[in-house]
């Protein structure tokens, strides 16, 4: 009986085991094609400074739409993105199209504000990062002073030398760098220290209870003061309701990002925004 079931569990997990590698193998073929064929998008959620209530900047995040898989969450691809190396050429798209439309709004008179783009690790590590993305500015005519790249503490601390030698670089060139989704990896605020940061993106998982988790607020207002005594900006992401909102501006987080301001738009939903708000 003991055998049986042992047996059915083997069964069971296997099937499930070639189910998901179905969808892995169907992913990985489909992204290869997906750029060329015109299927990736970026949006664009609003950054809005809790003092003015000025749109600063926006994050720049990729979408996806397949004919036959409907819209497939960056949570899923991206890692298949970076299995198969497509995030090089994937996260360059991102960036040259995040940093042409920026131009182009600044174009349009809109010229105070940036762009955030996110950075896997991969592209962190194993490209000329400094250079394409210098290069990107030149191409678009963008100052590096209204890009921000995003990374992740685990990207940074895979291997913290070399993360700040590319961030010295980076900052060099004018380019700002954020830590996204702060508090929810595990950096030694020694490194955070030299770090060349500008700011830090307080996770949405602390966001979401500031309602009900005392713990969760203090998290949040220690980040913001040590952000401060570090110099460096904080923004909130996830922010949903009225009362988040109250209690970050009470705790002087500097911006806010999230689906009560924004979700993350077209560039046209983004223009129309803008036109709404200004
Ligand atoms: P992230 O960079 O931390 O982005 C924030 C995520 O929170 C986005 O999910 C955004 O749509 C979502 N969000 C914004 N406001 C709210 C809110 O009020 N409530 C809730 N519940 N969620 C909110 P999204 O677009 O699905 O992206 C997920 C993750 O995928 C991103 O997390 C980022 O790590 C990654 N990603 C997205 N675009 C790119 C990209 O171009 N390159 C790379 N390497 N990663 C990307
Ligand atoms: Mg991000
Ligand atoms: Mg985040
Ligand atoms: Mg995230």
């Amino acid at each position: 009986r003991a055998k049986q079931d042992g047996r059915n569990n083997f069964r069971f997990f296997t099937q499930e085991m070639q189910a998901r590698s179905g969808r892995h193998l169907e992913l990985v073929n489909a992204l290869r094609y997906a750029l060329e064929r015109d299927q990736l998008q970026v949006v664009y959620q609003p950054q809005i400074e809790l003092q003015s209530g000025r749109v600063l900047g926006v994050e720049a995040l990729l979408r996806w739409h397949h004919p036959e898989m409907g819209s497939v969450s960056p949570a899923e691809f991206i890692p298949v993105a970076e299995e198969t190396g497509l995030i090089l050429a994937i996260g360059e798209w991102v960036l040259r199209t995040a940093v042409s439309q920026i131009q182009s709004w600044h174009e349009r008179g809109w010229n105070t504000l940036s762009v955030a783009v996110n950075l896997s690790a991969i592209q962190f590590r194993h490209t000329d990062l400094p250079g394409t993305v210098s290069q990107i500015l030149r191409e678009s005519r963008l100052a590096a002073s209204f890009l921000e790249l995003e990374l992740t503490e685990g990207v940074a601390m895979i291997d913290p030398p070399g993360a700040i030698a590319i961030m010295n670089d980076l900052h060099q060139r004018g380019v700002r760098m954020a830590i996204d989704d702060f508090g929810t990896g595990y950096s030694s605020l020694s490194y955070l220290k030299k770090f060349k940061v500008s700011k830090l993106k307080i996770d949405q998982t602390f966001v979401r209870d500031i309602g009900s988790d005392p713990e969760d607020k203090a998290i949040i207002s220690a980040v913001i003061s040590m952000a401060r005594s570090l110099g460096m900006r904080t923004i909130a992401e996830g922010v949903e309701t009225e009362e988040q909102t109250a209690f970050l501006r009470a705790h002087q987080c500097d911006e806010v990002q999230g689906y009560f301001f924004a979700r993350p738009l077209s560039a046209g939903q983004f223009e129309q925004f803008m036109q709404d708000h200004t």
